[in-house]
């Protein structure tokens, strides 16, 4: 495990950091193109939301992934990391002005429109600059309702996308509209989702939904299927690859492509989840009554997802031998939530100690913050050491 580490290097170095394991990034989008290959027409795009380090993108970008942006400055990072415009797609409730003329401007593959006001303003901006917007629809399909909590997935259809009874008349009010072409329908049903079933009902309503476009004569140039695949927090030695191949044969299997169709897709925590980690030193071992605490210098401002989603990483002790102990592991932020872990067993270990958190590539470093007033923390390639 500590192989992985350069950790010689890493007595240089100010902390806390994230450091990305390159060979692995490159060997989890190996995976992603070998096994969407085996498919006829699927498409993958990265979601830049889960990480968008310039040097990451950058190897994202080399694989061929095509880039789903949320925002203006996702565009930009994605074009300045050198992806091709033909090659973004924008998604997002909240497009602003500028946002949407930057993506006409650039000449972006495809927007992912969530509302007939936003279709109304596409148009009309498209139109002041003498464009053709593309659009697709995302379609909120109502999956997931049997799985999770019925009130959490009923707030999420009330903000994301169009209903399934609007889909025929939204597509058809764009297409008596002057500066937009209608290209396909998207979706994204949820994420850290590891029960192929519920990716195989998305698949089932996408077929319904086809056969009512068939019915209605309307033509749909690709289907878009969000992210969502989930990586394995608990394992991150043991299993470093997400299964790609269950989850690509899951679409084949499951959904029924109309010929000369694409399929598309948007992953973010897949590909960058595992490849990252951010590490920190310890500054005190702090004896308790009860407990141990190891005090480390990262924090809550530069991995918000403990203190957020009681998300758990895995945490290792790279300095250390010693037999292992057990203790919470804190940063130095003046918030009780700022824990990493409780009851974590480590090594036995001292101030100065490196401590890798793990899986931290996925919505670490892009959701990292300044407060109390701490610098942002730096990332790292392997290609840097
Ligand atoms: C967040 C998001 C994704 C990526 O989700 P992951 O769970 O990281 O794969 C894809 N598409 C859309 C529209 C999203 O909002």
């Amino acid at each position: 495990m500590k192989g992985k580490f350069p950790l010689d290097r890493f007595s240089a170095m100010e902390t806390p950091f994230y450091y990305y394991d390159t060979d692995l990034l490159r060997d989890t989008l190996r995976a992603i193109n070998t096994e969407a290959g085996r498919h006829e027409g699927y498409v993958v795009h990265y979601a830049v939301k889960a990480n968008a380090n310039a040097k990451v993108l950058n190897v994202i970008c080399q694989a061929g992934l095509g880039a789903d942006c949320v925002s203006g400055g996702e565009i930009r990072a994605s074009l300045r990391s050198g992806f091709s415009p033909h090659k973004i797609v924008y998604a997002g409730v909240g497009k602003s002005d500028w946002e949407i003329d930057l993506g006409l401007e650039k000449g972006i593959f495809c927007f992912n429109v969530e509302s007939i006001p936003e279709l109304e303003v596409i148009n009309d901006r498209a139109r002041l600059l003498g464009k053709i917007a593309p659009v697709a629809f995302r379609i909120n399909p109502d999956v997931g309702a049997h799985t999770h909590s019925n009130i959490t997935t009923g707030l999420a259809e009330n903000k994301f996308g169009i209903a399934m009874r609007d889909m025929i008349s939204t597509i058809e009010h764009a297409l008596h509209m002057s500066n937009v072409h209608f290209m396909g329908i998207h979706f994204h049903i949820g994420s850290q989702i590891l029960n192929m079933g519920d990716f195989a009902a998305l698949c089932n309503r996408i077929n319904d939904l086809q056969r009512q476009l068939d019915h209605s004569r309307i033509k749909v140039e690709h289907v878009n299927v969000g992210g969502g695949l989930g990586v394995d927090y608990e394992h991150p030695n043991r299993v470093p690859l997400p299964d790609f191949k269950s989850y690509f044969d899951t679409f084949a299997r499951h959904l029924h492509l109309r010929p000369g169709q694409q399929l598309h897709f948007e992953l973010g925590r897949a590909v960058v989840a595992q490849c990252g980690s951010l590490i920190t030193r310890c500054l005190y071992v702090k004896e308790g009554a009860v407990k141990q605490f190891a005090i480390v210098d990262a924090g809550m401002s530069d991995l918000i997802r403990p203190a957020l989603y009681q998300a758990y990483h895995k945490i290792e002790n790279l300095s250390s031998e010693e037999s292992k102990q057990t203790y919470d592991v804190v940063g130095p932020i003046c918030e009780s939530s700022d824990v990493f872990g409780k009851s974590v067993d480590l090594n036995a270990t001292h101030r100065g100690d490196f401590i890798a958190i793990r899986s931290a590539g996925a919505y670490g470093e892009i959701m990292a913050s300044v407060y109390n007033c701490r610098p942002l923390p730096l990332g790292y390639i392997k290609e840097d050491f």
